[in-house]
């Protein structure tokens, strides 16, 4: 009895495994085709200058709708994405659809609202990177300084002087740079003073308890005021709550994101969410 209930449980576990195979093998199949059955779509949640209170710009993040299984969380497909290759032509389609949404505000009277784009490894190691972020500028006809591109610690690590390089070409281009999830990578403060960049991007998990943990306060404002000496502007990312919020403007934060102004939200909304704001650059302000 107890080996026949043994094999059973081994038999669940091994189906078990093949349906998550499976379902995966689907999800890849699925990805290839989503950009041209049009269930992409990208969100931007907004950036508020702490000092002016104005709405810098939005962070574009993408969002897969699939026909069977429902807004799927990019954490569950980029990484596949990724090991597929996939991530080159979707990446692509985001730089150029986030651009593209730069002149509909434009065309709807909110001017110098800033995109941030995340970039992910693979599609900063293309030989070619430079080329296309200066191609897709031309094609949408935007001002550069408004495309701003994350990238991640790890990215640069492994071999800083061609990041540095392409990192100075992309400046070059008149784009803003900035490093998204900072202190949770390698987080050597001696590349940093090398690297051409704009913006740091404290990771939320110093945001989320900040006003609890006194270490969390403490890397906040330390990581704050390394970001000034080095003449850099420093965004808190995930803040949700009014305590947070008072903790950030406390430690010097330039900019804030989070769920406390407000969440992802898809881009019909967005022009509804900028008159509600109402301390947006307009025209002629
Ligand atoms: P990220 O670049 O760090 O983006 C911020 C993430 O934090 C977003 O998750 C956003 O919804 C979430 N977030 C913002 N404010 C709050 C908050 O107050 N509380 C909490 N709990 N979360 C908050 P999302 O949209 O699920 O994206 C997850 C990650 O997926 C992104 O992290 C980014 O690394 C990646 N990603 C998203 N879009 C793209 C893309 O177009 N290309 C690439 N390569 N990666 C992307
Ligand atoms: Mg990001
Ligand atoms: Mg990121
Ligand atoms: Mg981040």
């Amino acid at each position: 009895r107890a080996k026949k209930k043994g094999r059973n449980q081994f038999e669940m576990a091994k189906v078990e495994v093949n349906a998550g195979a499976f379902e995966r093998l689907i999800i890849e199949n699925d990805l290839r085709k989503a950009i041209d059955n049009h269930q992409l779509s990208i969100s931007y949640q907004p950036q508020l200058d702490l000092k002016t209170n104005r709405i810098l710009g939005f962070e574009a993040l993408l969002r897969w709708n699939h026909p069977d299984f429902g807004m799927i969380p990019p954490s569950d497909f980029i990484p596949i994405a990724e090991e597929t290759g996939l991530i080159l032509p979707i990446g692509d389609w985001v730089l150029k659809n986030a651009c593209l949404q730069i002149k509909q505000w434009e065309r709807a009277g909110f001017y110098s609202l800033h995109v941030a784009v995340n970039l992910s490894a693979q599609q900063f190691l293309q030989k070619n990177i430079v080329e296309k972020i200066e191609a897709v500028i031309k094609e949408t006809k935007i001002d550069p300084s408004l495309l701003e591109l994350e990238i991640t610690e790890s990215m640069v690590i492994h071999d800083i002087d061609s990041a540095v390089s392409v990192l100075q070409q992309l400046k070059d281009l008149g784009v803003q740079i900035s490093i998204d999830d900072f202190g949770t990578g390698y987080s050597s403060l001696n590349y940093l003073k090398k690297l051409p960049v704009n913006t740091l991007k404290i990771d939320r998990s110093f945001i989320f308890d900040i006003d609890i943990n006194p270490s969390s306060k403490a890397l906040t404002t330390a990581i704050t005021t390394l970001a000034h000496d080095l003449n850099l502007n420093v965004v808190a990312e995930g803040v949700e709550t009014y305590k947070q919020l008072s903790y950030v403007k406390k430690s010097s934060c330039d900019a804030v994101q989070g769920f406390y102004f407000s969440k992802p939200l898809p881009s019909a909304n967005v022009i509804d969410f900028l008159n509600k704001t109402k301390k947006v650059v307009q025209k002629n302000a």
